[in-house]
């Protein structure tokens, strides 16, 4: 018998300020208003990882997805705004067997922090803004990813096949036509094909639009999918495993499962491609070592101003770009996953 795979998924987007109208507004659990709070809470649970351990005895694991909060006219809960702000934190309490994802909320024509949206695209070049400055300032790009608000939209769904093999946004059905989280047909089976990204059935574990119950865990036991589910940074970590985790052994009873992260789970990349770059009359060559998934995620920063841009496809490993601004090649960085 074959463990169950558990991936608790973290959407990490800081603290979270309720005034006392918002409050008696909220039908959901009060959250964690300062940085403090949250940081006490993940340091509790990092000190008693080993108590969490699955039925083979291994510690738990965490799957983070860490957002920035930007792009916003306003900000009523006072939340940690700006690019980096909520990594520099979280980073710190990120251990060697979690993985590190992207959790973004594609940014409403509103602009207003409280409306959610239903098009990636308005919202674009801000998105690969982000990825941009994580890329060129930390060598970092993420392997997995969750859409704010589990919004599945054809755009977003076009736009990670390019970039990210592995979504953890496949959620159960929740609202009617025209406001479901996701816009595919849910009785649409969703297979590992080879070359496309993998997606991951995850629901809320407990949220006010929906709770994992018996017959998630069921299915995901029956497919022998991983059971993916998610939680946030503000609220408290520990209370949340815990209650998932009495959960999942109440409804498995004496069948095997174990922790696993994002990246594990879903068989995703370890590393990503390696370049060889060259450089010839002001073009940079870019060759990858290995077949690609999608296409190469090319980061350029210019007087301050952070862009994607598109290399031309010389060769099925090799690509070309011409670097206009003639800025050391520290301004533009590349990156690819192995094609899957
Ligand atoms: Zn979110």
């Amino acid at each position: 018998m074959e463990s169950l795979k558990v991936v608790a998924c973290v959407d990490a987007e800081g603290p979270v300020e309720e005034t006392p109208e918002v409050r008696a507004s909220l039908i959901s659990k009060p959250c964690f208003g300062s940085w403090a709070e949250i940081e006490g809470d993940l340091a509790l649970f990092n000190a008693h990882r080993h108590s969490f351990h699955d039925s083979e005895g291994g510690p738990a694991k965490l799957s983070w997805f860490i957002a920035d909060n930007v792009g916003w006219v306003d900000n009523p809960r006072r939340r940690a705004t700006g690019f980096g702000a909520v990594w520099d934190r979280i980073m710190n309490h990120v251990q060697p067997q979690d993985s590190v994802g992207w959790h973004h909320h594609a940014l409403p024509p509103s602009r207003r922090a409280l409306d959610s949206s239903t098009t990636w695209t308005y919202g674009l070049p801000l998105a690969e803004e982000v990825l941009c400055r994580r890329l060129l300032k930390y060598g970092w790009f993420p392997s997995t990813f969750r859409a704010g608000g589990a919004i599945m939209r054809p755009d977003l769904s076009a736009w990670l096949d390019m970039f990210i093999p592995i979504d953890y946004t496949w959620h159960p059905p929740v609202g009617g036509p025209g406001e479901a989280m996701d816009w595919r047909d849910p009785t649409a089976y969703t297979d590992w094909a080879d070359g496309a990204r993998r997606l991951v059935r995850t629901c809320e574990l407990r949220s006010t639009t929906y709770r994992m119950g018996e017959k998630d865990i069921e299915f995901a036991w029956e497919m022998g999918m991983p059971l993916a589910f998610a939680i946030h940074d503000r609220r408290s970590v520990y209370d949340d495993i815990t209650y998932a985790r009495g959960l999942i052994q109440d409804v498995l009873g004496d069948r095997p499962w174990r922790w696993a992260n994002a990246v594990e789970a879903a068989e995703g990349p370890v590393a990503p491609v390696k370049w060889e770059i060259t450089q010839q009359k002001g073009v940079y060559y870019f060759t990858a070592d290995q077949p690609i998934f999608g296409q190469p995620f090319l980061a350029v920063v210019h007087r301050g101003v952070y862009w994607r841009d598109c290399p031309t496809q010389e060769g099925v490993r090799r690509w070309a770009y011409n670097y206009r601004y003639h800025a050391p090649l520290g301004s533009v960085k590349i990156h690819a996953w192995p094609r899957l």
